[in-house]
């Protein structure tokens, strides 16, 4: 007999507002094909990507590992829409970047990825509703709407009761879960989180990283995590391992399903 594991009252009325944008697509979520990426500055270059190539499944938790420098960042801009490779293809949810117009590129930003950074980018004159709210209120979604949909986040990562406050009066770990709930608003297909325990304490950063395994599994969120944590990325499914802008070795994590 199957068991029906109950569905937790956050998560049904957050399902209630809309659809998670997984992009109807048997392909895989993300396909990176040749990927290189050349910084020029002045008179010289810098080859920060050289020749990738990876795929992920939606659902997938993947974690960019290796040492400062080897491409991790440039990586999750390229996967995220905020550049675009040198050579090669990103393509999201069936939808190769390269063939989005600018304005198409940050509507693609603004519903279709949630970003998590180190130093949180919380606006400091909004309170702590009002900046999970904001993807949504940006995006043209009513001001009550978008705050009822953030109440019900804010609640699930436990600071529903600081609602009214503003970042300045948080501590470093309830200002990233602020982050995470705004990075999932939008209900995205896809999450980059760019060491987003870089700044927290140890415990903090755990407590980071098991909200984002849980939402991961709550939600069938697909998330890349790009850390030199290995406390942080024990927590992904698979690690894949980056240097000098190569792929040099990717592994799965069998302690998570
Ligand atoms: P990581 O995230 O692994 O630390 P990055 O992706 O930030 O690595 O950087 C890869 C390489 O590209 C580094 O040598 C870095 O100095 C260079 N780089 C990154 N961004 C730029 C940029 N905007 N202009 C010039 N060089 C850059």
């Amino acid at each position: 007999m199957v068991e029906h594991e109950a569905v937790p009252l956050w998560l049904s009325t957050f399902s209630r507002f809309a659809t998670f944008s997984l992009m109807n697509t048997s392909e895989p979520l993300v396909i990176v094909n040749h990927v290189e990426k050349v910084y020029a500055t002045g008179q010289r270059t810098v080859a920060a990507l050289r020749g990738v190539s990876l795929e992920m499944l939606a659902g997938e938790f993947v974690a960019l590992m290796g040492p400062s420098g080897c491409g991790k960042s440039t990586l999750l801009h390229l996967l995220g829409g905020m550049d675009r490779p040198t050579h090669g293809r990103v393509v999201i949810g069936g939808t190769e970047l390269a063939t989005l117009s600018e304005t198409a590129l940050a509507q693609f930003r603004r519903r279709r990825v949630g970003f998590i950074f180190q130093f949180f980018n919380l606006l400091p004159t909004l309170t702590v509703l009002e900046n999970a709210a904001l993807p949504l209120m940006l995006d043209g979604v009513s001001d009550h709407e978008a705050q009822e949909r953030a109440m019900v986040l804010l609640e699930r990562v436990g600071l529903h009761t600081r609602a009214s406050h503003f970042p300045a009066e948080l501590s470093g770990g309830e200002m990233q879960r602020v982050a995470v709930a705004r990075a999932v608003i939008s209900k995205p297909a896809l999450i980059l989180a760019d060491e987003p325990t870089g700044s927290l304490d140890s415990e903090n950063g755990r407590q980071v990283m098991a909200l984002l395994r849980e939402l991961n599994h709550e939600l069938g969120l697909t998330i890349v995590l790009a850390t030199h944590d290995d406390e942080a990325a024990r927590f992904a499914g698979r690690i894949i391992r980056l240097r000098d802008g190569m792929i040099e070795q990717e592994s799965r994590n069998v302690a998570i399903r």
